[in-house]
């Protein structure tokens, strides 16, 4: 989740002291960056993936399951006994915010070429298992996107009451501070978050309303005056940055060739964000209840949202400087290519002297204002040991305020002094239950890459479009039912496209001619295609395919990863949301009032990591009679 530094964190209003401090010098770190690195090119295709676990415990007499707090633990093992006694050792693992959460990558980057493709779901399946080989008899390690029942009594082991009191992390009401990873980032961004912001933080998501939910539904607070006036009536009330930080996901980065191809791509991917969102969708339960949401962006969102009431435009501005339109946890605000610069239509904050500075120092006006936007945010931790740094040789600060930006798109500039070129990171996706799911979503993603750089493609729609997709996508069942802002004509790329841009100047023009390059379109449209409408991105990554050359095997997979996706969009499978809906929906226990009780959240979750462990078929979400024999790398797939 971001720079782990060591040492002795700072409270809010010491850091806050450091603030121009930090911004100072991580704008002065982020120069010495730029201008060593602005002309690196030829930089080759690398690419990895994320992936985040939760680690739980079934209690299978008490039918009970609950979240185990020893991430630290795990993960410090898993680095002895990987990385730290082999340097090419296949898999790397860091803390995540959760005490109860790990998270996994590949130990190298994927190459660029076609057949790395079919090594990503053996290497996901050598993470699960090794992190598997750690746990008791009894534990598993998931990938659920939400845990149905973070929050509710009992739901860590070993049990902890939470911890209401002002000293503590979060002061929640449920989330006791010891499922924060015991990293002392993590407890310290939680407290930090909620003094800048001057209060708890204020989670309402809207409950899915059932046949026996009681309407209105009210949650009463009799003890706790600030949870009365914060919860809504028919939400589900949350109050601590472990409800959104304590979920999962997929997320996927990519090394681009320079720059200017990393600006491109960036542009070009956030559009795909709320699309690939909805389609990943798998969180609609929250503290114990059925949501009416599918996917966890607007949790997390609200769960670090640092702002002020000045900030958040409650009180007029006297001790704030600017009023902020999102939290740090957000979609973008502004493209970052020449062809993304006509559809920046958001309002931008951002600090102007940094900008100001910026442009002095030769950085174009479209990069500046990127900098200086994510500038407006203060440090949230800082270190003692780490406040004086050389610039021309360290981040930190730079990468304090870059990696507390937790946007769908992260622009990476390379760290100081190493062979790493410019990334861009995906990262709004939700995290599968199988390994084959979460490759597949992987793939999907980095193929597009590809042909959008070789078909130069442009998917380019007013970046304000793209924040109404965000809120569509999150909605239950958006993959079926929601329409979504997307561009008509994605081919006229011309040869512009990443260099300059005559492009732009040519699409204003057909802009005013054919009236709007954008139509609403259903995910189905815009993945599998629709006659007369839209090509649809699948067909594109299969004619893309055709022309590739790719051995057998590799094809195989890619083309069963593919069919996932389509399948998904069409509908003839089953988002996990939707499934999980269903599961619950059909439980005997379940009284069709929206509560998800521990019997309830031990079965789906059982399944759940059956599911994951080839136990058992689960054709709605997977497709029928799909097996992969296992170890042979041969794959077979009987359903067309
Ligand atoms: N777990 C967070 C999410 O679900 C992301 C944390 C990170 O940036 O690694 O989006
Ligand atoms: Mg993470």
């Amino acid at each position: 989740m971001g720079l782990l530094s060591q040492g002795s964190p700072l409270s809010w209003e010491e850091t806050k002291r450091h603030a121009d401090h930090v911004r100072r010098h991580g704008i002065l770190q982020f120069l010495h960056i730029y201008h060593a690195v602005k002309d690196r090119h030829k930089d080759v295709l690398k690419w990895g993936d994320e992936v985040e676990y939760m680690l739980v415990s079934f209690d299978h007499e008490n039918k009970r399951v609950q979240l185990v707090l020893s991430g630290e633990e795990v993960v410090e093992t898993l680095q002895e006994k990987g990385e730290k006694t082999n340097p090419n050792h296949p898999t790397l693992w860091r803390p995540e915010y959760g005490s109860y959460m790990i998270e996994g990558t590949p130990g190298q980057p994927y190459g660029g070429t076609m057949s790395e493709f079919n090594t990503v779901e053996d290497n996901m399946r050598q993470r699960r298992k090794e992190a598997t080989s750690l746990l008791k008899e009894n534990q598993a390690v998931c990938t659920i996107t939400s845990f149905p029942r973070l929050g509710c009594p009992g739901f860590t082991l070993p049990e902890c009451k939470p911890t209401p009191v002002e000293g503590g992390a979060s002061r929640s009401l449920f989330f006791p501070d010891e499922a924060i990873n015991k990293h002392p980032r993590f407890s310290t961004l939680t407290r930090n978050i909620r003094h800048r912001r001057g209060e708890k933080v204020v989670i309402n998501t809207p409950i899915f309303k059932d046949k026996n939910t009681p309407s209105p539904f009210i949650e009463t607070f009799p003890e706790d005056d600030e949870a009365a006036k914060a919860s809504k009536p028919d939400h589900i009330y949350m109050d601590a940055m472990g409800f959104g930080m304590g979920n999962c996901c997929l997320q996927v980065t990519f090394q681009a060739c320079s720059i200017s191809e990393a600006r491109y791509l960036y542009d070009q991917l956030a559009t795909i964000c709320p699309i690939v969102m909805a389609l990943s969708a798998a969180s609609p339960f929250y503290r114990g209840y059925v949501s009416d949401v599918d996917c966890r962006w607007g949790v997390i969102s609200a769960s670090v949202d640092d702002r002020t009431r000045e900030e958040r435009g409650l009180e007029p501005l006297k001790n704030s400087n600017y009023r902020i339109s999102k939290s740090r946890y957000d979609s973008i605000d502004s493209y970052l290519s020449e062809c993304g610069e006509k559809y920046n239509d958001i309002d931008l904050t951002i600090d102007k002297e940094i900008y100001e500075q910026l442009l002095q120092e030769g950085i174009d006006h479209l990069l500046a204002q990127h900098v200086a936007h994510l500038f407006i945010r203060d440090p949230l931790t800082l270190f003692e040991e780490k406040i004086h740094l050389d610039d021309a040789n360290e981040s930190d600060h730079f990468e304090n305020i870059q990696s507390t930006n937790w946007q769908t798109m992260r622009f990476k500039p390379p760290p100081p002094n190493s062979d790493i070129g410019w990334r861009v990171e995906f990262r709004p996706m939700e995290v599968q239950l199988t390994d084959f799911e979460n490759s597949a979503y992987v793939v999907f993603v980095v193929l597009l890459t590809r042909v959008i750089l070789s078909y130069k493609l442009d998917f380019l729609i007013p970046l304000s479009k793209v924040d109404e997709n965000m809120k569509v996508a999150q909605k239950r069942d958006a993959v079926l039912q929601g329409m979504f802002y997307f561009r008509k004509d994605i081919c006229k790329g011309g040869n512009a496209v990443v260099d300059g841009c005559g492009k732009a100047q040519q699409s204003m023009e057909l802009a005013t001619e054919e009236h709007e390059e954008y139509a609403l379109m259903s995910i189905d449209t815009i993945i599998n295609g629709k006659e007369g409408v839209f090509p649809g991105l699948i067909p594109i990554l299969n004619s893309y395919l055709e022309n590739m050359e790719v051995d057998v095997d590799t094809r195989c997979s890619i083309l069963n990863y593919l069919k996932l996706i389509k399948k998904r969009a069409s509908g003839e499978l089953m988002t996990i949301a939707k499934w999980m809906r269903e599961f619950i929906a059909n439980h005997p226990d379940y009284k069709q009032d929206s509560v998800i009780t521990d019997q309830i959240n031990y079965s789906l979750i059982l399944k759940c990591n059956q599911i994951a462990n080839e136990l058992c078929e689960c054709p709605e979400l997977l497709g029928p009679a799909f097996k992969r024999v296992k170890d042979s790398g041969s794959k077979t797939d009987s359903s067309n």
